[in-house]
């Protein structure tokens, strides 16, 4: 098929049941998408993992359907994706990195390399040191990494709340290395594999947690160097808890099934109810109606909302 439409997306992990701040960013996803006339469609981010996330998916699908949301077929499933991020690897500029997670944390406490970020120790490593490093890494039984070289230090992407948004672009990890027993065909990395699925799909606009903005430049530079075009982003708030941290599982009763299981007599209507309360649309109880009163400028973007609990 052929996806030529702009079209917006959702595009959850498939490691459990949602929590309702997933169920609303869901929400809001399909919200901004479906308003602004774009197709909506569903990815199951199942990179790494094996056919037992497909239940998970499953489960999290219903849900989504029972708040009343819809999307357009095919759903994508990273999982089948490979040849399309084999092909757009190849379409780089790249180098193999040999780094462990230790050496990559010792790298980086150097005084002029910024926190989190790759401090380019395999970079410029000449084809006799690759040759020494591969054949060490080699009688491990261990494959190296393969790394973007990125030429920009920084990129700028829009993002619907907050206007321009300029971060750091380092040498992001396109392919993973690990154990030579255990890779498979491939072992992509979520960069890659997100920016060539938003590709592949037409995804213009890209809804999803404030948790991620930090990733948008690196995300977006990749998409240039792959000649895609650029998204606009719309980073929401996440639900916190009573504390003030990022909602979790750990929170207790927080996915949809867990809030109608516990609260006798309680709707799918009422917790479609309070996520639209917390997106400051009072008295909805169903999708669609918040479809007709959904006004993105009206969004809490403060932490008034943060003590949402669907319960
Ligand atoms: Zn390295």
């Amino acid at each position: 098929m052929q996806y030529s439409q702009p079209a917006g997306r959702y595009a959850p992990s498939p490691s459990g049941d949602l929590h309702c701040g997933n169920l609303r960013t869901a929400l809001l996803a399909w919200l901004f998408a479906r308003q602004s006339g774009r197709a909506f469609y569903m990815r199951v981010e199942d990179i790494d993992s094996e056919r037992s996330s497909m239940e998970s998916a499953r489960r999290q699908m219903e849900d989504l359907a029972a708040l009343g949301l819809e999307w357009d077929e095919p759903v994508v499933y990273q999982h089948e994706r490979g040849a399309a991020y084999a092909e757009a690897l190849a379409t780089l500029d790249t180098y193999e990195c040999y780094c462990t997670r230790r050496d990559i944390r010792e790298a980086a406490s150097a005084p002029h390399v910024q926190p989190g970020m790759y401090p380019g120790t395999c970079r410029d490593l000449t084809e006799e040191q690759r040759a020494y490093r591969r054949s060490q890494l080699s009688s491990q039984g261990r494959l190296p990494a393969i790394r973007l070289r990125a030429h920009v230090g920084e990129w700028t992407v829009t993002d619907y709340y907050r206007g321009e948004f300029t971060g750091p672009v380092d040498d992001v990890i396109l392919k993973r290395g690990g154990n030579v027993k255990q890779a498979q065909a491939g072992d992509w990395a979520y960069n890659l594999a997100v920016v060539v699925d938003d590709g592949y799909q037409n995804i213009d606009q890209i809804v999803r947690g404030d948790d991620l903005l930090g990733s948008a430049p690196a995300q977006a530079y990749l998409a240039h160097e792959l000649g895609l075009p650029q998204p606009q982003y719309v980073h929401v708030p996440l639900v916190v808890n009573a504390k003030g941290e990022r909602l979790a599982k750990r929170d207790g009763a927080v996915t949809l099934r867990e809030i109608l299981e516990g609260n006798p007599g309680s709707t799918v209507a009422d917790v479609l109810g309070q996520l639209a309360a917390s997106l400051g649309i009072e008295g909805v109880t169903s999708a669609d109606g918040l479809l007709e009163r959904f006004d993105p400028r009206a969004l809490p973007l403060e932490p008034g909302l943060r003590d949402i609990s669907c319960g």
